[in-house]
């Protein structure tokens, strides 16, 4: 029987990269969105006209009615939940004084306690079947920290201390929880970014360029494997040597 991959945040950069990789890899894949109708239409479109078989499924996950919907749901179309990829999340720069309130409340919301809301959802039924993957889309910035990006910055390395904490708890049940920590990569969540700013950044890159979201997808796939098994509360990076 096909395993089953629920993704959030799978409308469109690492998330759909992600849905593609597991779709094309035998995969039953569930391609949360929130916003994005219209991209993730076209996507389960174009996968479903390839004979894979996905499906997408709405959810803010920031609010956990919502994730207990994505993870019920994905129960009910494919019967099982083997493999939750939290990739969902946002970002928004300014120095902490010129950070709205609301909109750094909105980083910690979908950032860190929906990667907390989709696990407390998922969680159950991957102790019932002794066995689940669980891999966290964090951020070098969550390691190393980004000027005008604390907000972010905090979000993500909450989201390391969770993975820490959850894989001791979850490996007595079979389920291993590891993070994945990008540099920068090619995706929309870069565009504000100016030309200049970018070649400054790649200028520090060891590997002389950004990531693609198909590089970060292949190493989830890798953690969501059997060969990764033995690996649990780990942070992954996959920053082109990127480590200030
Ligand atoms: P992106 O292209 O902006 O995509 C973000 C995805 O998150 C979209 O599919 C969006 O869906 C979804 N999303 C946002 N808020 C959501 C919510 N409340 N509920 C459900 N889905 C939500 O960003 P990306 O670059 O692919 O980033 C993916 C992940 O990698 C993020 O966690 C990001 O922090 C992390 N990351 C990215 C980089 C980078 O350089 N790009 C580096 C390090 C880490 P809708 O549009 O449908 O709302």
């Amino acid at each position: 029987m096909s395993k089953t991959a629920v993704i959030t945040g799978a409308s469109k950069g690492i998330g759909a990269a992600t849905a593609i990789l597991f779709a094309r890899k035998g995969y039953n894949v569930v391609l949360n969105y929130n916003q994005s109708y219209q991209s993730v239409k076209l996507l389960t479109s174009s996968l479903t006209g390839q004979g894979f078989s996905v499906s997408a499924i709405k959810a803010d996950v920031s609010n956990k009615l919502e994730t207990d919907f994505l993870i019920n749901e994905t129960i009910d179309k494919f019967g099982t939940v083997d493999v939750l990829i939290n990739n969902a999340g946002i970002s928004i720069s300014a120095p902490i004084n010129e950070m709205d309130l609301h909109d750094s409340d909105r980083i910690f919301d979908v950032n860190l306690k929906g990667v907390y809301n989709c696990c407390k959802s998922v969680v159950p039924r991957m102790i019932s079947q002794k066995s689940g993957k669980i891999i966290n889309i964090s951020s070098m910035w969550g390691q190393v920290g980004a000027s005008c990006e604390v907000a972010y910055s905090a979000a993500k390395a909450g989201v390391i201390g969770l993975t820490k904490a959850l894989a001791k708890e979850l490996a007595p049940s079979g389920i291993t929880v590891n993070a994945i920590a990008p540099g920068i990569i090619d995706t929309t969540m870069n565009s504000d970014y100016t030309i200049e700013e970018i070649e400054d950044f790649v200028s520090r890159i060891p590997i002389s360029r950004m990531g693609t979201p198909d590089e970060v997808a292949l190493a989830a796939f890798f953690l969501a494997g059997d060969g990764a098994d033995y690996i649990t509360g780990q942070v992954l990076g996959v920053n082109g040597g990127y480590v200030i």
